[in-house]
């Protein structure tokens, strides 16, 4: 009888064990627990404490979820299990298991549904994992009931044990699914997809993102070859074949960009990596990442087309930009030409004839014909980056002349002139027509500058001083000036604010004075109004000669 009620016992017991370990989620442990201690031990009341003020759980694993830091299951329903502070102590601190008489009062469940008996008995329990405490199985009974033998704590000790192996269980799975979860929205995040491919039986086994980007049904598991190869772009497969056979035949890390088209026609950019490894059955398989490159693809093709576009538009701009120049300096010459052509032909129909002032008129036809031959010259050398024409010249006079040049179009303008030149300026070795050309850019930007301006005179300086080693240049109006936001953008290639500018002028400039060993700069405005300046080196000789003064 004694072992026929053993066997019961023990048949109990297993069957308990097996109900708990069946358990994979905290609430369903616990109560299983719970019922199977309850149900063995007879008692009537009784709760299990996962944690206290986030403490057991949350010390045994940081990342023990907080919500559940004070988890607890009872019976009767109880708002809260509170371990009185002694047994707390003694259970949960020193892990001994405690049978207690006690009272009401120090019942640990706390508002329950139905109020405990006057006299109690205790019997509460830690539960342990490795060295940590991570809950305690408390149970309560009247005084008179003698329920808590040796035998109940023996068996309640087994479950206890049994039980916190399984909530650790719980744990590691929870985490593990934690870890699933987030690696699931990684790779949905970063469009990229983890697989691994047999290259004996040519089945693949891959992460759903893998799915998404081949467009294949997620009950078909492993992926058979076939089905793989029918989503790759027929024109990228025989390269893709090529990769693999090559990379099976000589385990080397294998990467390779193809296109897969979907059942719907969509077509995705994608790039894969792997690399050769012993799988769990024991054949060579190929692990590695599919990446779904087609937005990066998307962007490089508009960044190379925005390119191409922006190569083109400079082209135009510096063939337009050199039209404008040219219609601009040689416009001056030509209408000089025609000017003194007429008035060669006024002094020819003249009875009598003047020869003289017909000569005259004649040579100043040659004159200006003499310009507009250098000034294409100049412009042809520019563009050809030909060898400039270095002569020794003296800057002031080659100012003058395009000032003279501009009369016209200043007096169109309202605008004043005024000049400042240091007379005692020695010669400088210089191409005479592109210094003309820089300074014919900064005086017309200068007009342009003013001719928005009221309420203020329309006034353009030209100045020019010298020190030992340099002559410098500014050309100063009284303008809109210039914003200093954009003040480093002036002299870009294309930049321009003007509707029909093209925004190659000052590039232009700083580049003759570049090439001049010169640098040419915008100053801060004071008030109103704008001065560009450049200096250029003296040559030697000058140099030498102005020490001396
Ligand atoms: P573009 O004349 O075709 O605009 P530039 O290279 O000559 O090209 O000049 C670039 C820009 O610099 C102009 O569009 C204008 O905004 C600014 N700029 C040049 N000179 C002046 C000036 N004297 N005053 C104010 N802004 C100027």
């Amino acid at each position: 009888m004694r072992l026929g009620s053993e066997t019961h016992q023990l048949q109990l017991i297993a069957e308990a064990f097996q109900i708990i370990s069946k358990e994979v989620s905290y609430q369903g442990l616990a109560k299983a627990l719970l019922r199977q201690a309850l149900g063995y031990s007879g008692a009537a009341r009784g709760g299990i404490l996962l944690s206290e003020g986030g403490e057991l759980l949350a010390k045994a694993d940081a990342s023990f979820p907080r919500e559940r830091a004070k988890f607890f299951v009872s019976h009767p329903l109880a708002t809260e299990l509170r371990l009185p502070a002694d047994l707390s102590e003694r259970v949960l601190s020193r892990q001994e298991t405690v049978i207690r008489q006690a009272t009401r009062k120090d019942s640990a469940l706390i508002n329950p549904e139905e109020p405990p008996p006057r006299n109690i008995t205790q019997l509460c329990l830690p539960l342990v994992h490795q060295e940590w405490t991570i809950g305690v199985l408390y149970l309560e009974s009247g005084r008179d009931e003698q329920i808590f033998t040796p035998r109940c704590v023996w068996v309640m000790s087994m479950l206890a044990s049994q039980a916190a192996v399984s909530f650790e269980s719980v744990r590691l799975f929870e985490a593990l699914r934690e870890t699933n979860m987030w690696m699931v929205k990684g790779q949905q995040i970063g469009r990229m997809g983890s697989y691994r491919w047999n290259t004996r039986t040519l089945l693949s086994r891959a992460s759903r993102e893998c799915y998404r980007m081949f467009d294949i049904d997620l009950e078909i598991n492993p992926v058979p070859f076939e089905v793989f190869k029918s989503r790759v772009h027929p024109n990228d497969y025989p390269a893709l074949e090529e990769a693999l056979t090559k990379a099976v035949s000589t385990k080397s890390p294998f990467s390779h960009e193809y296109r897969v088209v979907h059942r719907d026609g969509t077509m995705l950019h994608v790039v894969a990596v792997g690399q050769f490894d012993l799988g769990p059955s024991g054949d060579v398989e190929l692990e590695g990442i599919i990446s779904d490159i087609t937005d990066r693809k998307a962007a490089e093709q508009a960044l190379t087309d925005t390119r191409n576009e922006l190569a083109r538009a400079v082209r135009l701009a510096s063939v337009g930009e050199l039209a404008g120049s040219i219609i601009h300096e040689i416009n001056q010459p030509l209408t000089g030409i025609i000017m003194s052509a007429e008035a060669c032909l006024r002094w020819l129909e003249r009875n009598p004839v003047e020869p003289d002032e017909a000569r005259k008129s004649a040579m100043r036809i040659i004159e200006q014909g003499r310009r507009a031959t250098d000034v294409i010259t100049g412009l042809r050398s520019l563009v050809r980056d030909a060898p400039l024409n270095f002569a020794n010249i003296d800057i002031n006079e080659a100012i003058e002349e395009v000032l003279r040049l501009s009369k016209r179009e200043l007096e169109r303008a309202s605008v004043t002139l005024r000049t400042d030149f240091d007379r005692s300026l020695p010669n400088i070795e210089a191409d005479r027509v592109q210094l003309q050309q820089v300074v014919l850019n900064l005086v017309r930007n200068a007009v342009e500058a003013m001719s928005g301006v009221e309420g203020r005179s329309r006034v353009l300086t030209a100045s020019s001083r010298g020190t030992n080693d340099h002559v410098s240049v500014t050309i100063t109006d009284t303008g809109q000036g210039i914003d200093p936001a954009n003040r480093d953008r002036l002299f870009d290639a294309l930049y321009t604010t003007k509707g029909s500018g093209l925004g190659l002028g000052l590039s232009i400039c700083r580049k003759i004075v570049n090439v001049h060993g010169g640098r040419l700069w915008v100053e801060e405005t004071k008030r109103h109004g704008t001065t560009f300046a450049f200096v250029l080196p003296l040559c030697k000789s000058s140099r030498m000669s102005r020490s001396k003064q």
